[in-house]
């Protein structure tokens, strides 16, 4: 990645620096909306050499600086992206056109959404935080996803997952924790062209996907990569947008009460994806809800659409030779 680049993009979407110190750069901090205090600099200090930064107010933190820009802009520009992956984000990018032909879907985070941040003054802020924490997910996944939540307007207690393919926000879904309502509210637009936490698992060797934020994010604490569909319903598109991952092998794992549906949507996609494709005959209580090790161990235990067949083939065989 080029430094400067990086740089000078993360000034102009910081508005910035206001002081320098021992290799970092200090900046107001967007995610605490920090105001600036007298005499003193910003409290996210930048890193750009470590490629790392941390607000020592919110704690808000990254080792990927490319973060902050999504975090604020929505996007990334393609020119800032790692060489090895402008290829993946080419072929994605003209896919998404074609999928999107007609109709240009311009998705916008919900008005009241605010970043999660681990020192949240906000009461609402605090309550997420510990939510989604009590949910296994760490302070990294939150960071890296974009998470964040409404403490005000229509969507006023509920987390919000932004949904990214190549940089660029596509949907977003939310899950009610403080209040009433709806558990799930989405966006209206969007959803068909969307797979959450897609980007984080171009480089996975395993791509593990699931009904929903939790599972994906579960998966991805086991070691895999780990994306969603928002339901048991695997679109064409979605299938399309999962056939250019560079990856071995994708491993549909849905909830127990959806065992038969994996199953049937391996099979299509086996059809239409270039890599491996397997399902896992998933039972108890859910991915998010288990330990990493049994999450491991049931995804070892994955079937194999190839064997699988091939095992049929076994024993239809051997039925043939009893008679
Ligand atoms: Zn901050």
């Amino acid at each position: 990645m080029n430094k400067d680049a990086v740089r000078r993009h993360v000034d102009e979407v910081l508005g910035g620096p206001l002081g320098e110190d021992g290799g970092e750069t200090h900046y107001l901090c967007p995610f605490c909306r920090e105001r600036r205090p007298a005499g003193e600099t910003g409290r996210l200090h930048v890193n750009y050499e470590k490629n790392m930064c941390l607000c020592h107010r919110c704690q808000w933190a990254s080792r990927d600086l490319l973060n902050i820009v999504r975090a604020i802009t929505g996007s990334v520009p393609k020119r800032l992206l790692r060489r090895s992956l402008r290829n993946f984000y080419d072929e994605v990018k003209s896919l998404m056109d074609d999928v999107q032909a007609g109709k240009k879907v311009r998705v916008r985070l919900p008005k009241h959404f605010t970043p999660i941040v681990v020192n949240d003054r906000n009461r609402y802020g605090r309550a997420m935080y510990s939510y989604l924490r009590s949910r296994g997910i760490t302070d990294a996944q939150m960071e890296s996803c974009g998470i964040g939540y409404c403490g005000d307007g229509e969507f006023e207690g509920r987390i919000v997952f932004p949904v990214y393919v190549m940089g660029s926000l596509t949907f977003w879904t939310t899950r009610i924790v403080l209040g009433g309502g709806k558990k799930v509210l989405s966006a209206d637009d969007g959803r068909e062209v969307s797979v959450f936490n897609y980007d984080r698992c171009a480089g996975k060797k395993t791509v593990i996907v699931g009904e929903g934020p939790f599972d994906a994010l579960a998966f991805e604490r086991a070691g895999y990569g780990g994306c969603a569909t928002f339901g048991t319903f695997v679109n064409d598109s979605q299938m399309r947008l999962l056939g250019k991952l560079p990856c071995d092998e994708l491993v549909l794992c849905f909830d127990e009460d959806a065992i038969a549906v994996a199953a049937k949507t391996a099979e299509k996609m086996a059809r239409v994806v270039p890599q491996l494709v397997s399902y896992v005959r998933w039972r108890g209580p859910d991915a998010d809800e288990v330990s990493k090790g049994r999450v491991k161990t049931r995804i070892r235990n994955r079937v194999n659409l190839d064997l699988e067949g091939r095992i049929r083939l076994m024993l239809g065989e051997k039925k043939g030779g009893r008679k």
